[in-house]
């Protein structure tokens, strides 16, 4: 079963929708305008609960189907932010604020999951109840954590949850997934080397800040190499370096280090917290100076649970012929909050060959949209067949 007719007619509105949204693009919580669209499209389809305010600026909308003897409970989630870059992609619909962009394609997440909340609302066509999720700060700011720190699985009794995210690189509208430990848990470091600054031509008189971090940049590297299990996956990047010295004639008193760690299991995530806190100290100590470790946990690696995952599958494989395995993903993925509540899964889809996300000149597909929003779509009516 190829896409859904309907989709095929609804593609013009959708697609103003997606680039309504991509010329208006709003980052972290502040999808104010986005949020007030999508509760405004949603209670103009007919849903039979919109609730705005959810997780600061989520909107919940609920769908109930012509019948309820499963008592089924299913939540779609889409996300809204956008990113803080400046959009070099010359669109007729680009960015009309400075310095702000859809560069993840929340746009047509958005779109796509309206789409599909139009279609479930005028056709009713199932056994169950689906309540659509539209969460604000998926780009670090944990929009879904807060989301879920509201009471939203509980409020709806939401019993499953699935995600969907376009994937450049992967043919256009077609699909890929894998079960169990799916994108990474991120966290971040500060590392704040204090030594003591002099002349830089009395070195025997200071303790050289900047030497004791280039050690400690090397020595950070012994956590994947030598710590982690080599057949594990695990990322440490120092990213920025800052000395408290501007001259060529000061040795600094001062380093100050960030960096990112991703790791796809608990274990490794504490392993590699331990070490980099002690390797960090202890490097210090040997030159005599202070290392100050301050380590930030992000979003938890993202596990897809194997029952969600294989239905998934199998629904993409209705839609579109085939669903490929995907990679594991270093990246994050705030939706492993959802799916630390409820089980679930998440799937991508392809974006054809365009610039990655993230990337200035990217922008959504919006041919991925009939595949998009029937799979949404199907994920509902297979899930919870109408009686
Ligand atoms: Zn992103
Ligand atoms: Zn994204």
């Amino acid at each position: 079963m190829p896409v859904k007719n309907r989709f095929a007619e609804l593609l013009p509105e959708i697609t103003a929708w997606r680039h309504d949204l991509h010329e208006n693009p709003e980052i972290l919580f502040e999808t104010h305008r986005t949020s007030a669209m999508v509760a405004e499209k949603l209670t103009a389809f007919g849903c039979d609960e919109v609730v705005t305010g959810i997780g600061r600026t989520g909107v919940v909308g609920v769908i109930k189907g012509k019948s309820n003897t499963s008592g089924k409970v299913i939540g779609l989630r889409a996300d809204m932010d956008a990113l803080p870059i400046h959009e070099q992609t010359g669109l007729p619909y680009k960015s009309k604020t400075d310095g702000a962009m859809h560069a993840c394609g929340h746009d047509g997440h958005t779109a796509m999951l309206l789409g599909a909340a139009k279609y479930l609302a005028e056709t009713r066509n199932f056994d169950g109840t689906v309540v659509v999720i539209f969460q604000p700060a998926e780009e670090g700011g944990g929009g879904g954590r807060e989301m879920c720190e509201d009471g939203m699985m509980d409020r709806w009794g939401v019993q499953e949850v699935y995600g969907m995210h376009n994937w450049p690189g992967l043919p256009l509208g077609s699909f890929a997934i894998r079960p169990g430990a799916f994108f990474a848990a991120t966290d971040q470091f500060d590392i704040m080397i204090e030594g003591r600054g002099g002349h830089a031509a009395k070195p025997h008189e200071t303790v050289d800040s900047t030497l004791v971090a280039a050690h400690v940049v090397t020595a950070l590297q012994s956590i994947v190499s030598r710590n982690a299990d080599p057949v594990d996956q695990i990322v440490v990047s120092v990213t920025a370096i800052e000395s408290s010295s501007k001259a060529f004639n000061v040795i600094a008193q001062r380093v100050h280090m960030k960096g990112t760690v991703r790791t796809m299991s608990t274990a490794m995530r504490d392993l590699a917290q331990q070490r980099l806190k002690a390797i960090a100290e202890g490097t210090a100590a040997a030159f005599g100076a202070k290392a100050d470790v301050t380590y930030y946990r992000g979003y938890p690696v993202m596990v897809n649970h194997a029952e969600q995952t294989e239905f998934a599958a199998e629904v993409a494989k209705s839609v579109s012929g085939a669903c490929a395995d995907a990679p594991l993903i270093m990246g994050g993925e705030d939706f492993a909050f959802m799916l630390e509540e409820r089980p679930g899964a998440y799937i991508l889809v392809g974006n054809g060959n365009t610039a990655a996300v993230h990337h200035p000149e990217y922008n959504f597909s919006d041919e991925v949209i009939p595949a998009g929003c029937s799979w949404w779509a199907e994920i509902v009516e297979q899930r919870m067949p109408a009686a």
